[in-house]
């Protein structure tokens, strides 16, 4: 009787073993299938975006050249209406970008190109690109430098400029009054990551404070999602696609940093981002 009882469960222990060698193919041939499904995605969105930039660049070009009107011959509201082109047009154009930027991100395509940059340099070239956004909205624009900053710092400095240019320029889309303060600082040490692999590193970080709108605290996570905007009715005042704090988020990942944000409704928000240093890519 105990052989048999062995036998029995012999079998079915092989019988087991089978279905789940037969589960692991199954598993394997998805995987290799979302793989290729991905591949054929990213390929087919970056020719995509190809395909509509070549068109709108010309459409840009000309609503541009009619809007400035150089024969003098156009009225008030065929002027309103170039303009009206143009700008939707340019609009248009960074929507195909960003979109172009998420799926190379989600395919790997992303390469990070790591080098060492000064964070005073940085901090100033920040301050030039957006000095005259504030000053044309009255707002402060103040760039401080803590004592805790460290000199310079290794990461991919163009990834670190796209996502610090979402922060600021939404900093000042959302604020109507006040200042907007960009930080460069290292956090204490004893601060507690949500990535443990921050723990214990020379860490940089930056922070954006505005005195704007602020978001209301049941919407800060959604925020870093895809399309999500806080108010999306037709009257909406602010322009965007709702994809910025979204392409800054998959950036912060790239750089294996951390991304939050406090935020007080009508009264202001600090976004801070939080970077390890990098090895630079030729090893050193
Ligand atoms: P958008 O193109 O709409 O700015 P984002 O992904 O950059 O898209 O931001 C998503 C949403 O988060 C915004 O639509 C806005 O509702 C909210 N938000 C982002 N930054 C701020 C800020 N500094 N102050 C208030 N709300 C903000």
């Amino acid at each position: 009787e105990k052989t048999q009882n062995l036998e029995r469960s012999k079998k079915e222990i092989d019988e087991k073993n089978k279905r789940l060698e037969a589960f692991q193919e199954e598993i394997n041939k998805k995987a290799e299938d979302l793989a290729v499904a991905s591949k054929y995605k990213s390929e087919f969105l970056a020719n995509m975006s190809h395909e509509l930039r070549t068109p709108l660049n010309s459409l840009l070009l000309l609503a541009k050249l009619l809007s400035e009107n150089k024969e003098k011959n156009l009225t008030e509201d065929q002027l309103e209406s170039a303009g009206i082109i143009y700008k939707s047009g340019r609009d248009l154009l960074s929507l195909i970008n960003e979109i172009l930027d998420l799926s190379k991100i989600e395919a790997g395509k992303m390469d990070v190109a790591v080098s060492e940059f000064l964070v005073k340099d940085f901090g100033d070239h920040l301050e030039k690109l957006f000095r005259h956004m504030a000053d044309e909205k009255n707002l402060q624009l103040i760039i401080g430098f803590d004592d805790t900053c460290p000199l310079s710092v290794t990461s991919d400095i163009k990834r670190v400029e796209q996502i610090l240019k979402n922060l600021v320029s939404n900093a000042i889309k959302f604020t109507e009054k006040g200042s907007v303060q960009i930080d460069f600082f290292s956090p204490e040490k004893e601060v507690q990551y949500y990535r443990p692999d921050l723990s214990g590193q020379p860490v940089f970080a930056v922070s954006v404070t505005d005195t704007g709108i602020g978001i209301p605290s049941d919407r800060l996570d959604s925020i870093f999602e895809r399309f999500i905007q806080v108010e999306q009715s037709n009257t909406r005042q602010y322009e965007g696609s709702g994809l910025g704090l979204s392409i800054a988020k998959a950036y912060v990942d790239l750089l294996q940093g951390e991304i939050w944000v406090e935020s007080k409704l009508n009264s202001g928000s600090t976004f801070y981002v939080s970077l390890p240093p990098l090895k630079l890519n030729n090893g050193s």
